[in-house]
Formats: C-alpha cells, sequence, structure tokens
C-alpha cells in the first residue's frame, strides 16, 4: 500500500505511451486481419492502463476513442451490412467496452476517497503506520517521518518496533495478549528516533484480521509526549522541592481558610458598619467567634514540632485553640483582612499543647487575587530570643553598675597616683624644715623657705586631687591660653627635689619663648611631672651612674614640641607599645595609670604623646609631646 497512489509524471507519460500503442496495435488488428473474433474487446485493456494515471474525463476520452476505433474498424470490414454474427461481435465489444469504462470510473472515484482519507492521516501531528501480519510497515504517514526521522519508503518492509527499539511498559507478550483478546491496546512506550533521540509516546493500537488469513494488519497511532511528560516531571520535581521546603523550613507555617472569616466580614460592611476598628472594640464578643472561625487546613513539620503536636491530624484545626487568652492583635489582623492589606504581621503569644507560652512573630501573606482558601502564615519562635535579650539587660546591667565601681576605683587609683608626688616633696619640705629647726642655733629662714615650699605642695596636692576628679568624671578641663615655657619651668621646679632624691640631674633647654597653647595648667604640668618621675625612677634602677633628664621645648609644625629624654634603659619595643594602656607597670609598686592619664590629657588638648623604643638596654628613654599652637607671635 503507498501513501499516493498517483506515478510520478514520467511513468504517467510512458503508461499513456503504452495505452496508445496498444490501441494502434488493436486497430491494426481489427481493422486488417478477418479472425472472426471479438478483437476491439482488447480496447479493454487499454481502459484499464490509463485508468491508473488518468482523470475522470481522461477515461472518459480514451473510452470513447476506443469506441470510434471499434466503430471504425467495423465500418472499414463490413459496411453498412456488416453480417449479422459480426454485428453481434460488435455489440458484444461496445458492451465490453462500456462495462470497463463503468469499472474503471468506479475505481477512479473510490481511489480518490482513499487518497483522501490518506491525506487526512498525514493533517495529524500524530505517527500513524500500518504493519501487516508480518509486522512489517505497509503505511507510514508525514507525522511519523517527522517523529522518527525515517521516510515512508526507508520504512516500509520493516519491523517497526525493531527500527524504533519501541520499550513497552510490561513486554511485547502482554501488548500482544490484549490485541488478541480485545482487538486493541493502549498504553505508554519509548521509542528511538533516527537520529538516537528518545521520544515518549502514548500509543494506541488496533488490529484488523484480514480476511482468510492468520493475524492482521495492526493500525499504531503514537502522539508524542516527551515535552508534556518532561513538564510533568518538571512539576512533580517542584512540587517536592516546595514539600520539601515547606516541611523543613526553620519557619513554622500554617495555612488557613480565611473564606468564612472574610464573609462575615462583608456582611458587615454590607449592613452599613463604616468604623469596623470601633465595631471590634464595641463587640469583643464578634471578634472571638471571628477567632473561631479560622480553620486550619494544613501545617509543616516546624510548626508541629514548635506546638509539641505528634502529627497534623492532632494539630489544632481551629485558631483559636492555641491563641493565648490575652491576644489583643487579632483585631489587627481582621482589619488588615478587611482592607485588602497584602501582608500583616504582628509579635504574639501561642500556647503549645502542654501549656507552655511561646512568644512568636506571625506574618501572613494575603494572596492578591483573593482566593483566601489556603492562606499562608509564618511563623517565627522567638521565645528563646526574648528570654537571651532579656538575660543580656540583666547582664547589661550589672555590668553597668560593676563599671560604674570600677570608675569609682579609677579616679581613686589616679588620685592617689597623682598625689603621690606633692605628698613627697611635702614630706621633703618638712624633713628639711625640721633639719633646719635642729641646727643650733636654728636657721629660722630656710625653716621658713622649707614651709613655704611644703605649703605650695600641699596645695597643688589639692589641685590635682580636684582636677583629676573632675577630668576622670568627664568635666571639661579648664582652657586657657597659655605660655609653654613657663608651664615647664613651673612643672620642672615642683619637681627638682624628688628628682634630686633620686639622685638625677634635670638640664632643661627650653626654646619655645612665646609659643602659647591652650590648655589646662595643672593638667599638662601633670603630665611633665608623670614623665620626669617616671624617667628618674628608671634611671634609679638602672646600672648607668649618669643619670641625667633633659627637658627639650621648641616650635615645630604648627605647634610646640616637648622631648622628655633620659639616660635609663628606656623602652623596649613590647613597653612602648603597651605602656600607654592602663595598668600596665613594669615596677613593683607601680599602677601602670600615670602614661595613660598623659595620653588622656593630651588628647582632650587635640596633641599627640608617642614614645620612642630604644633597641636594647641602655639606650635611653625619650617620650614626645606635641601641642598646637594657640598662637605663634613673630620670634
Ligand atoms: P607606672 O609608673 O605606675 O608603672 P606608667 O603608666 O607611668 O605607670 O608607666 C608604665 C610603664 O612604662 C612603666 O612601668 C615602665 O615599664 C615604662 N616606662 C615609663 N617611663 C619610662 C622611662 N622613662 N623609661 C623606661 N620605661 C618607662
Amino acid at each position: 500500500m503507498r501513501r499516493t497512489t498517483t506515478p510520478g509524471p514520467f511513468a504517467s507519460r510512458c503508461r499513456y505511451a503504452g495505452a496508445a500503442l496498444l490501441a494502434a496495435s488493436i486497430f491494426t488488428i481489427d481493422t486488417l486481419t478477418a479472425l472472426g473474433s471479438a478483437v476491439a474487446v482488447l480496447y479493454a485493456l487499454v481502459l484499464i492502463i490509463v485508468a491508473d494515471i488518468g482523470s475522470r474525463r481522461s477515461i472518459l476520452g480514451w473510452s470513447l476513442l476506443c469506441i470510434a476505433l471499434t466503430l471504425t474498424s467495423f465500418g472499414y470490414m463490413h459496411g453498412l451490412q456488416g453480417h449479422i454474427e459480426a454485428t453481434l461481435r460488435l455489440l458484444f465489444s461496445l458492451a465490453a467496452l462500456l462495462a470497463t469504462t463503468f469499472l474503471m470510473m468506479r475505481r477512479h472515484a473510490d481511489r480518490q476517497a482513499l487518497e483522501a482519507q490518506a491525506e487526512l492521516l498525514n493533517i495529524t501531528n500524530d505517527a500513524i503506520y500500518l504493519s501487516d501480519s508480518t509486522d512489517q510497515v505497509i503505511y507510514w504517514n508525514r507525522g511519523a517521518e517527522v517523529l522518527y526521522g525515517w521516510s515512508f519508503d526507508e520504512a516500509q518492509g520493516r519491523d517497526a518496533h525493531q527500527l524504533l527499539k519501541t520499550r513497552f511498559p510490561q513486554s511485547r507478550g502482554a501488548v500482544e495478549r490484549s490485541l488478541a483478546a480485545t482487538g486493541a491496546w493502549e498504553g505508554e512506550v519509548i521509542q528511538s528516533t533516527r537520529d538516537g533521540r528518545e521520544v515518549t509516546a502514548l500509543s494506541r493500537w488496533l488490529r484488523r484480521d484480514d480476511i482468510g488469513q492468520r493475524g492482521g494488519r495492526t493500525l499504531e497511532s503514537n502522539t508524542d509526549i516527551t515535552t508534556r511528560k518532561a513538564a510533568e516531571e518538571a512539576l512533580r520535581r517542584s512540587e517536592r522541592r516546595y514539600r520539601t521546603i515547606f516541611e523543613n523550613l526553620a519557619v513554622a507555617i500554617w495555612e488557613h481558610d480565611l473564606r468564612p472569616m472574610k464573609a462575615e466580614l462583608d456582611a458587615l460592611r454590607a449592613q452599613g458598619v463604616d468604623d469596623l476598628a470601633a465595631y471590634l472594640v464595641r463587640y469583643p464578643d464578634f471578634v472571638r467567634r471571628m477567632r473561631a472561625s479560622v480553620r486550619i487546613i494544613d501545617v509543616n513539620t516546624t510548626a508541629l514540632r514548635m506546638m509539641g503536636v505528634a502529627s497534623k491530624d492532632e494539630f489544632f484545626t481551629s485558631l483559636d485553640q492555641f491563641l493565648a487568652d490575652e491576644d489583643a492583635q487579632f483585631g489587627g489582623f481582621l482589619l488588615a483582612l478587611d482592607r485588602d492589606a497584602p501582608h500583616w504581621e504582628t509579635e504574639s503569644t501561642l500556647r503549645t499543647r502542654s501549656g507552655e507560652l511561646l512568644r512568636v512573630i506571625v506574618a501572613f501573606n494575603f494572596p492578591g487575587d483573593g482566593a483566601l482558601d489556603c492562606v499562608q502564615a509564618s511563623v517565627l519562635n522567638i521565645t528563646e530570643r526574648v528570654r537571651v535579650q532579656e538575660t543580656l539587660q540583666r547582664t547589661r546591667d550589672q555590668l553597668d553598675h560593676a563599671l560604674r565601681a570600677a570608675t569609682i576605683g579609677e579616679v581613686s587609683a589616679s588620685i592617689a597616683h597623682e598625689i603621690n608626688q606633692p605628698l613627697a616633696a611635702i614630706a621633703i619640705h618638712a624633713d628639711a624644715a625640721g633639719r633646719w629647726m635642729d641646727r643650733d642655733p636654728p636657721d629660722l629662714d630656710e625653716v621658713r623657705a622649707s614651709v613655704r615650699e611644703a605649703a605650695v605642695a600641699a596645695r597643688r596636692a589639692s589641685d590635682v586631687v580636684r582636677r583629676v576628679r573632675s577630668f576622670m568624671t568627664k568635666v571639661e578641663p579648664e582652657r586657657a591660653p597659655l605660655a609653654i615655657d613657663p608651664v615647664v619651668e613651673e612643672a620642672v621646679h615642683l619637681t627638682r627635689h624628688e628628682l634630686a632624691s633620686h639622685g638625677a640631674t634635670l638640664i632643661p633647654a627650653l626654646d619655645a619663648c612665646g609659643m602659647l597653647v591652650q590648655g589646662d595648667r595643672i593638667l599638662l604640668q601633670q603630665v611633665l611631672i608623670n614623665l620626669m618621675t617616671n624617667a628618674a625612677q628608671a634611671m634609679a634602677v638602672s646600672a648607668s651612674t649618669e643619670r641625667t633628664i633633659r627637658l627639650l621645648t621648641r616650635r615645630v609644625r604648627g605647634g610646640v614640641a616637648i622631648d622628655v629624654c633620659d639616660t635609663g634603659p628606656g623602652f623596649t619595643p613590647e613597653t612602648a607599645q603597651k605602656a600607654f594602656e592602663p595598668f600596665f607597670t613594669t615596677k613593683a609598686n607601680g599602677m601602670g595609670l600615670g602614661l595613660a592619664m598623659c595620653r588622656t590629657i593630651i588628647g582632650v588638648h587635640e596633641g599627640e604623646i608617642s614614645i620612642a623604643p630604644t633597641a636594647g638596654a641602655g639606650g635611653g628613654g625619650r617620650v614626645s609631646i606635641w601641642l598646637p599652637a594657640l598662637a605663634a607671635p613673630a620670634p
């Protein structure tokens, strides 16, 4: 069986030529020989030849031609008075020609109907093929050519299922059994195309027995469902993924049916309730009823765990069952639902199955299309976080308290540290006064001078206490224009006795005459006294016999530099790095506050203080200060 029965143009031309030759031969024999038989009957063969290739008109034309040739031969042979036998042969031949014409016309019509049906099969996108009782393809439509890549000519005569490597859901045997029992089979098969691609097809088989033959013809129609299957698989995967996410999210998820609630709210609006917020306050029972009407339709595993429920079937069915009684947020939720808000979030309290109260953040996402049958709420348990925050707050309060206590301790320690020097000076002057008194005769002038010095040191001690206290408690230091060299000289004067008691010699080299800085005299002097005392103490414990402190002031980039250099062991890189840290000390009785105070004081004067580390012992210590100049009159 061919998909189309019309031969090509060349074959048609050959057939027409053959038919014409045959007709000419019959005419010659019929006209020129006296065979005495109905030779003209053979014209039927001519009609049979052209019937397959010609149109309806062409069959009729050839028929008329054959009749005309028959009549011509008769006329030529017998004239008008033909013999009765010859006339009967003529009539017999004409009848045969007419009958053949009729049959050929019928066949032509049938063939056209068949071709129309075959064309229909070609229009469909489904792959349709027909196999005979030996499973050989005898028909293969265009859909099959497109889907599988083999043309009809290539597939014809081959076993379709070997060609397509068909894989059946169960087995070919099961298919055959179904065909034998019902004459039909339907199922999904996987087949390979010519280029090796696999397609999944929904296959429908129909078997019709050939009359008088075992087995029969099988018509198979295959619909390509590869894309649909892939889409279904993608959908299934996406659904699985969504489920996994839904179930395993760290956040609990509730799905609710809010339709009854929304219907009630709409009904209220229809009754003319304009101010819903006021209505909810006035009718708390309505709010309670609404709460009871929210149905929970699904929850994830996290929700089960959070609420202490074993399975979804046992989960609370309505919101009302686990919202804490005092929950006052529900009204807000109703208002959000009423005004079609896209989102609503609140902090709330839930009661678990065991009665434990949980603090949660609830966030509702209302679908924009108004579908309220499955509204999701995510519920984040923040009970632990709240607890930690509370603990944290408590710890912070305790820390604040401890810090205040420590500050008081630091202030006292700083005061103690800073008044050590004036106290030592008082003691030295008091001793000196005593020694002058013990002279015979007592040198009252010296006694007076020593007592005066002791009084100055005592006043200074009280100034220091006041300043340090106010400084540590963050009261702004005094700010006055100060000529730097006199401030330094005064500090030198205040420490000279103490330095002498450590065996140190002080060499001032002041070269910042007229330079002014803005600052607090007492605090800046305290810095210098600290640095000089540190230098003297460092040199006192060193093996070196030379104990000299050089105090230098000079003008530098927009300010004044003060260097305190000694001939002690100097700072190692480590002490240089840590020396400014509060409570860092290398001395047995040290407090580690002097340099920390110095840095703070210089800092509030917008200056800088630094230590030059010396590579090894014996390099000498050097601490440098820079303070911004207030005004620098021309030298
Ligand atoms: P304290 O004098 O109570 O130890 P400081 O803060 O004044 O506290 O000094 C911190 C440390 O810096 C000292 O313990 C000492 O190790 C080091 N230091 C300070 N001045 C000098 C110096 N001139 N030479 C060497 N080391 C010093």
